[in-house]
């Protein structure tokens, strides 16, 4: 039976320091199937439309000029409750908070170089996913 999906980043930090492969692992054996993946480099302008939901807040200019700072890889997971059992697989936004064995408590650093991006909504799920993918590049 087809699961739901949530949208998730590997962020530059984590790209950079060379954790895609042992993060796409953990997401695997967490029992999550890729429907879509990219590798890709926000510029400044997509990560602001990207978080744009975030503009008032006094982090923002930080988050997109991070978010902008180097290559990034980006996918479409399915699993049964996907949003919220991704969530629980990357840990707390702040990895400092986040519980021992989560992709952020293991390969984040900071609050603002977290590692990882989760959708926070099915309906946040779907935007996202198709602000990154178009109707082919999904299976
Ligand atoms: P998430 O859903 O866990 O990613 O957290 P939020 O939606 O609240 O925030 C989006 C992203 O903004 C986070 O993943 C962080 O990268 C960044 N962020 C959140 N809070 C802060 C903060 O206090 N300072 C900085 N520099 N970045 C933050």
């Amino acid at each position: 039976m087809a699961g739901s999906v949530t949208f998730t980043m590997i962020k530059p930090d984590a790209v950079s320091n060379n954790h895609i492969g042992a993060i796409l692992q953990k997401i695997n054996e967490a029992g999550f199937t890729i429907r879509a993946m990219k590798y890709t480099h926000l510029t400044p302008e997509s990560a602001g439309k990207f978080y744009a939901i975030h503009k008032e807040r006094g982090f923002f200019n930080d988050l997109v000029s991070f978010m902008s700072s180097g290559p990034i890889v980006a996918a479409i997971l399915e699993k049964d409750n996907a949003v919220a059992d991704f969530r629980d697989l990357i840990g707390a936004t702040d990895p400092t908070k986040a519980a021992p064995g989560t992709i952020r408590a293991m390969f984040a650093k900071s609050i603002d170089a977290n590692a990882m991006h989760g959708s926070d909504s099915d309906e946040n799920a779907i935007i996202e996913g198709n602000f990154f993918f178009s109707e082919l590049e999904r299976f």
